[in-house]
């Protein structure tokens, strides 16, 4: 049966880079060897990566003077290299509080330095983004999430900052046009949105570094992996590899513009449906909604049993919400079809007419 895989993360992929990368574990290049057999000095990988790296500065238009990066330790290790790396000794750094993943950044800061926060939702289970608040010229960086995939609340218009600007786009990287110049760092867990879990994508602009007075450990200091372009070690060759099919495929397919449209029109699809179906009520905030995690409830919970039988028979999978929002969770990254969305919208409509 075909399935919609709606999964938070790991997440969706195109099937045409599944199967590109199926055959490569078998048979790289022409070569009879598993692209993940082969050194990652030679020549047919250290392509993959600077293809991968090159496809990153063309789809989000990096200007020159920063780095693109592939590391390990997911969007999680960046919570304490960012520290890491900006907070100077003593120093201190603004953060907003809108979520799970935020609230783990703040607590590596804290152990660091002194972690402000700014905008906190915590106290409506982060149903909304904060936002009014003013960054200090005095803090070392700023750091925002940009789309808070427990909850489906997503940044629309980014805060003026008056310091160094860093921000968590795990999961909604690629997904919207963003000007890369507005911000000295940018990381994300390629899973979400990009490839497969096991690689972190980096964008840093260079100049901001070295200017902490703390003692960097050579693993955990960006320099390290700026100067070796990503090989200081043996790099994750599979997650870039996929990663950079998938770039090639959003290139292929028109790249950030066009997938920009294709995502709004996909997420207006679904919560339009939310909004009118009288069983279902929408969780996040209206004007805060993330166009890839779209979290809902039944408002009768009563149904919850026939609605699960249904989507269950559609071939609808991984919808069920974060425990810690409860209802339903449908995340529609880039690689997610209208079509797959449709099957979940007719579910939904087809539960409300059983109703009447
Ligand atoms: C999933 C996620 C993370 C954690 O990513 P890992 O790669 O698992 O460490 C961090 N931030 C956001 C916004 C996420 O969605």
């Amino acid at each position: 049966m075909k399935k919609h895989n709606f999964s938070a993360g790991p997440c969706i992929l195109p099937q045409e880079v599944l199967k590109q990368a199926s055959a490569a574990v078998l048979n790289f290049n022409d070569d009879n060897l598993s692209l993940i057999e082969i050194s990652h000095r030679s020549q047919p990988f250290v392509q993959v990566m600077e293809k991968a790296q090159n496809l990153v500065k063309e789809l989000l238009n990096v200007p020159k003077g920063y780095s693109v990066l592939f590391l390990q330790g997911g969007a999680s290790m960046e919570f304490l290299m960012v520290a890491m790396n900006l907070m100077k000794v003593n120093g201190s750094a603004a953060y907003t509080n809108t979520g799970a993943w935020a609230k783990k950044a703040i607590a590596e800061a804290k152990d660091l330095g002194n972690a402000i926060v700014l905008g906190d939702s915590s106290d409506k289970n982060y149903n909304y983004i904060p936002k009014g608040y003013t960054i200090p010229d005095t803090v070392d960086y700023f750091h925002c999430t940009s789309n808070n995939t427990i909850y489906g609340t997503q940044i629309k218009e980014f805060p003026h900052c008056p310091t160094l600007m860093v921000c968590d786009m795990s999961s909604d990287i690629f997904s919207r046009k963003v000007d890369v110049s507005k911000f000295d760092l940018i990381y994300a867990g390629a899973q979400k949105n990009m490839g497969p879990a096991g690689t972190t994508l980096v964008i840093i602009k260079d100049e901001i570094l070295g200017t902490t007075g703390r003692n960097i450990p050579t693993m955990l200091d960006y320099n390290t992996h700026i100067s070796k372009e990503s090989m200081f070690n043996t790099p994750p060759v599979f997650p870039i590899y996929v990663s950079m099919l998938t770039l090639q495929w959003l290139k292929d397919l028109g790249g950030v513009d066009a997938i920009e449209k294709i995502n709004q029109e996909k997420a207006d699809l679904l919560y339009n449906e939310i909004d009118n179906n009288s069983l279902f009520e929408g969780t996040a905030k209206t004007e805060d909604r993330s166009t890839m995690n779209v979290c809902f409830l039944l408002k009768d919970e009563s149904k919850k049993e026939a609605f699960d039988k249904m989507w269950n028979e559609a071939g609808i999978s991984g919808i069920k919400g974060h425990r810690s929002v409860g209802g339903y969770r449908a995340s529609i990254y880039n690689a997610m079809p209208i079509e797959s969305i449709q099957v979940l919208v007719d579910v939904m409509k087809k539960l409300e007419q059983k109703d009447d």
